[in-house]
């Protein structure tokens, strides 16, 4: 076997032991004869899979009671759609602008209503997240849109965003699971799982009760929250292998010590390669330090000839998919929860092997 660390954006690693416990149970589930993707979605078999999946999501992210998770498809972009139809009661909502997927959210609920975007950090290229509060967020606004970690421009919100009496809608796809959140902040939390939970699909929406049962009569019924609330998340037959696999991870991450643990495996992973390209003469660092993610580092030498000769050199070292995002251009080292430390060590190694080498490697 030759496993490479993949620095992927999304889709990205799995954990090793969970793709191994797939592929034991592969042909035949818990002596039930067959894969988990042959298996009716209404059997008793797939009842306890999608019971047990949530039932560790909410332990280990500790959501409270009155917020339903909901294991729906189409990816975190659907929800760009499904939040204002869902959520719009007004027809009014602030966008914090902080990269690419937020802009994409913000240009989506723009057809639904009138929509503002109260932040953004465009003109500095997305490398920080804009600086706002309370009182730019419209106290008639239904809800502040955010996106926590910017997978594109690898920059986090380090401080819980300041937004009043507004309720406050997170797109966590690329950072969900890295690190303890109080859900409680939020009223609704979305994540697609190609990131840090499992195969792309399947999207996980963690909503406030409440919130329930507000839609626009046009809402699609496999957009309206309350609908899919309702069918346990099977209104339809859902992504059952994307949940079974997603059910493995959260497993995994509770039998490693939880997301606090893994916060700290993860503040340990960034801190090497931070450290290790801050060190180099050739390369900088996209985000400003305020502002960095631990999931998604950024950062590139002055040429793009050099940039690609980095990647391509790195890739015969087994560590692949370092290209950056065409709009920041360099690097992008994605070190989500599966990513081992020593991949990270690897990499921070190899970067100073070539800024020592000056690139002459
Ligand atoms: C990847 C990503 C998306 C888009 O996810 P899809 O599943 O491709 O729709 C949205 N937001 C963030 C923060 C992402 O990282």
């Amino acid at each position: 076997m030759s496993r490479v660390y993949n620095y992927s954006a999304g889709p990205s690693m799995l954990p090793l032991p969970v793709l191994e416990q797939a592929a034991k149970e592969m042909t035949d589930y818990k002596g039930t004869g067959m894969s988990v993707m042959e298996m009716s979605h209404r059997s008793p078999a797939y009842d306890a899979i999608i019971k047990e999946a949530e039932a560790t999501f909410r332990r280990v992210m500790k959501v409270p009671d009155n917020y339903k998770v909901l294991f729906l498809q189409g990816g975190a972009s659907t929800q760009f759609a499904a939040v204002p139809l869902n959520l719009m009661k007004t027809g009014k909502a602030d966008y914090v602008v902080s990269g690419e997927f937020s802009g994409k959210a913000f240009k989506e609920a723009k057809k639904y209503g009138d929509v503002k975007v109260i932040a953004t950090s465009e003109n500095t290229n997305f490398d920080r997240i804009p600086a706002f509060n309370e009182a730019d967020v419209r106290p008639d606004a239904d809800y502040l849109h955010v996106c926590y970690n910017n997978t594109i421009f690898g920059t986090h919100f380090n401080t819980l965003p300041d937004n009043g009496q507004v309720d406050l809608v997170c797109d966590m796809s690329s950072c969900i699971m890295s690190e303890p959140i109080n859900v409680s902040d939020f009223a609704m939390i979305y994540a697609g799982a190609q990131k840090n939970v499992g195969p792309a699909g399947l999207t996980i929406v963690i909503i406030r009760e409440d919130l329930l049962g507000n839609a626009r009569p046009e809402t699609p019924a496999m957009l309206d929250y309350k609908v899919m609330a309702d069918a346990g998340s099977m209104y339809n037959t859902p992504p059952c292998y994307a949940i079974y696999i997603a059910g493995l991870v959260f497993k995994w991450v509770e039998d490693l010590g939880g997301v606090e643990k893994m916060h700290e495996i993860n503040k340990k992973k960034a801190d090497i390669l931070y450290k290790a390209i801050e060190g180099t003469k050739l390369f900088h660092l996209h985000a400003q330090p305020d502002s960095r993610s631990l999931m998604n580092v950024t950062f590139r030498t002055d040429s793009p000839e050099m940039d690609k000769k980095f990647v391509a050199a790195a890739a015969e070292r087994g560590m692949v998919s370092l290209a950056g995002h065409r709009k920041v251009g360099g690097m992008r080292a994605s070190i989500y929860n599966a990513m081992p430390v020593e991949g990270v060590e690897k990499l921070a190694a190899f970067i100073k092997e070539f800024d020592e080498k000056g690139g002459e490697i």
